[in-house]
């Protein structure tokens, strides 16, 4: 057996640490899920949510990891909507493919890491496109895309934006309703501090019409039944109860903490480690336009020369870090860093030393240190 240090500090782009205090809520005793306490729970998490979303569309607690959001976004609005997706990494894929599975696809592909292409999305919304799907914080690149430009050509063209916000929504600013965005949707194991299995949805009404008027819509997933049992404080099939008593406590942590807070030390994190990256003369991998942004959730490294991505995994491993590689093609070519949820600055600060470590032992490095003080020094900010 390979040996491994005893606790591992998981900064992966989710799933992420979970606090105790949020990790023990999971062993209370179960409870109906048809009676009052679960009424009180699922609406007091509801209303929490749409603070955290920042928006008064209807929101939604699935039982299902965020891939079950997204399946809802797109499958609920009918085989005869057509979409623009825009892809430029491993999450607008899948969106994509979403779309080819449930309505007519105008697939808007970008190198992935590079900018999605704005021109060719508004190109699409003149010859009549319906809905555009964009993923605001594109994980598997560790780049931020422009859904508030996207979400102006879609006002312009009235048409529907669905925005894959499970990377993005609790750690980057991503106003819902003062974006106008009709879908949009997060994952329990990332910005929120959770154990995976949840996700949430919200709705605006001019989604709801393209709900209502869909031919088909997925069973489980359906957003109408979600509907109707959500006016009686329940869900359609029987929830994830421990996962529900988590978010509560999750959402307790949120507001002691504060939105704006949370993405001002989400920001300040990345920030600490995009500086460590430079000091080190590691190269972030997205490349940018005047609208993109680097993500202040998960960080892209390129990987240097002479060591190669599974070495730096397993050695970080060795020391008690897990961090990411990259995704189908981007597989032996970056390396990813998360920093979403309840991390400390301690957290940030372990990675970038075991990350130096092991450049320096590979001679990659000549000087230890420098990269964690390039770090601190951005740190010293909270
Ligand atoms: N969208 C984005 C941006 C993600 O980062 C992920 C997961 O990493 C997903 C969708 C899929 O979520 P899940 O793995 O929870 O199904």
């Amino acid at each position: 057996m390979e040996e491994i240090a005893e606790t591992e500090l998981i900064m992966l782009p989710g799933p992420v640490p979970v606090i105790p205090r949020i990790l023990r809520s999971l062993s209370k005793p179960t409870i109906n899920h048809r009676g009052p306490e679960f009424k009180r729970l699922l609406e007091w998490c509801t209303a929490r949510l749409q603070e955290l979303f920042c928006t008064k569309n209807d929101l939604y607690i699935l039982s299902g990891s965020g891939t079950c959001a997204m399946e809802s976004a797109v499958g609920n609005l009918g085989r005869s909507t057509t979409f623009v997706a825009a892809e430029n990494g491993k999450f607008g894929e899948r969106l994509k493919e979403l779309c080819e599975l449930y309505g007519e696809t105008k697939s808007v592909v970008s190198e992935w890491g590079a900018p999605v292409d704005l021109e060719e999305i508004k190109r699409h919304l003149e010859e009549g496109a319906d809905a555009v799907t964009v993923v605001h914080n594109e994980t598997s690149v560790g780049m931020t895309n422009p859904v508030r430009e996207i979400s102006k050509l879609c006002k312009k063209h009235d048409a529907l934006l669905i925005m894959d916000g499970v990377s993005s929504i609790g750690g980057i600013a991503a106003p819902i309703d003062s974006w106008g965005v009709d879908l949009a949707f997060t994952g329990s194991q990332k910005c929120l501090g959770l154990p995976p299995g949840l996700s949430m949805i919200s709705v605006s009404d001019k989604a709801w019409d393209f709900i209502e008027r869909a031919q088909k819509r997925p069973y489980y997933m359906d957003l109408i039944k979600y509907r109707a049992s959500g006016q009686k404080g329940q869900t359609p099939y029987t929830p994830a109860i421990p996962l529900f008593f988590a978010l509560e406590e999750a959402l307790k942590v949120f507001a002691a903490e504060g939105l704006d807070a949370r993405i001002r030390r989400h920001t300040i994190f990345a920030e600490s480690i995009r500086a460590a990256a430079a000091a080190m003369g590691i190269d972030l991998f997205p490349t940018l336009d005047a609208v993109s942004a680097y993500s202040n959730t998960v960080t892209a490294l390129k990987v240097p020369r002479d060591i190669e991505v599974a070495t730096i995994k397993n050695e970080m491993r060795r020391r008690g870090v897990i961090v990411a590689g990259g995704q189908s093609k981007l597989k032996d070519k970056i390396i990813r860093i998360g920093n979403m949820g309840n991390i400390s600055k301690g957290d940030v600060l372990n990675v970038i030393e075991k990350l130096e470590m092991i450049l320096e032992e590979h001679h990659i490095l000549n000087t230890i240190g420098i990269g964690s003080l390039a770090a601190d020094e951005i740190l010293a900010q909270l």
